[in-house]
């Protein structure tokens, strides 16, 4: 049995009181859409959506697996909405978004997994402006080419598919998903597009050793993995997998700095660091002139 870490002083929520964040609320919810910023409660919310950033979550609010850490609901999904794509790229027009995270659920029941889904949102994003920076963050796809080549043929200008934790606690933190997979994901999308980038993360805080994490560094850059993001995992409800421990800002600082030396171009680690936490701050156009 494991237990639950106190809370330490560092990890503090923000509580928004902008009218930014409530007009952004009031949209978001008109048009029908989902955003993780919401749904995960992120406490990072004031903060990205003044700063022009969102995650959607395209496909749907339920999701086919049940993973130890995620807050989504476990249930049949419904069917994939047809102008969802047409929404989400409105809501970024009237919210002058500039850099987007689409993500969606892992639709195992539909055959591509979703995959043309995030295609075509790309595309209506591009539709409306073509110089906003999309970011994908993707299930698995079951490994399956088809879907992986669907959407990075679609070009989203970062790909990103998380890791989540290390190899020997994903079985518990992520049901379905396994470890080697989700690496073969990130390195087919290189395969298919050499010049695509790719990112992922991992939420320290789960039992994971020191060795365990420099491993997984090592393993993401042998996929080619260029973008790390590393953030403390914190307990949705009580009913999901406890805090193990409370990674200090400092250890963070110091794992950014190792990951850099390991060779990825761009890191962000903090306790509040999410994998689209000041994910602007990170432009791959701009660096790549
Ligand atoms: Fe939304 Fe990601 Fe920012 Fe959290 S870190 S508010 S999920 S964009
Ligand atoms: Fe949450 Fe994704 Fe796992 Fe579904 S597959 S439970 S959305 S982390």
């Amino acid at each position: 049995e494991l237990h639950q870490a106190k809370k330490p002083d560092w990890i503090k929520v923000r509580l928004p009181s902008n009218p930014v964040f409530f007009s952004t609320k009031t949209l978001v919810s008109d048009l029908k859409l989902h955003t993780v910023c919401e749904s995960a409660q992120c406490p990072n919310r004031w903060e990205c959506w003044s700063h022009g950033t969102a995650t959607f979550m395209i496909a749907g609010e339920r999701c086919t697996r049940a993973c130890g850490f995620c807050a989504v609901a476990t249930a049949k999904p419904l069917p994939l909405e047809e102008d969802e794509p047409q929404r989400v790229a409105e809501a970024i027009r009237r919210l002058k978004l500039k850099h987007v995270v689409i993500t969606a659920v892992a639709r195992d029941d539909v055959a591509d997994g979703g995959a043309l889904h995030f295609a075509r949102t790309i595309e209506a994003i591009r539709g409306v402006d073509p110089d906003i920076i999309v970011e994908v963050l993707t299930p698995d796809f079951n490994g399956k080419d088809d879907p992986i080549r669907t959407v990075v043929e679609a070009k989203p200008n970062i790909f990103n598919h998380n890791l989540e934790t290390v190899e020997r606690l994903t079985p518990m933190v992520r049901s379905r998903a396994k470890y080697r997979l989700s690496l073969d994901v990130l390195r087919r999308v290189r395969e298919m597009d050499p010049e695509a980038i790719t990112k992922s993360g991992l939420m320290l805080g789960l039992g994971e050793t020191e060795s365990e994490i420099f491993q997984a560094m090592d393993d993401l850059r042998e996929a080619n993995v260029t973008v790390l993001t590393l953030g403390q995992y914190l307990r949705p409800t009580p009913q999901h997998l406890p805090v193990v421990e409370y990674v200090s800002p400092e250890t963070f600082q110091l794992y950014g700095d190792i990951a850099r030396n390991k060779g990825f171009e761009f890191v962000a680690s903090g306790p509040l660091v999410r994998s689209s936490y000041h994910a602007a701050d990170f432009n791959p156009v701009q660096a790549k002139k």
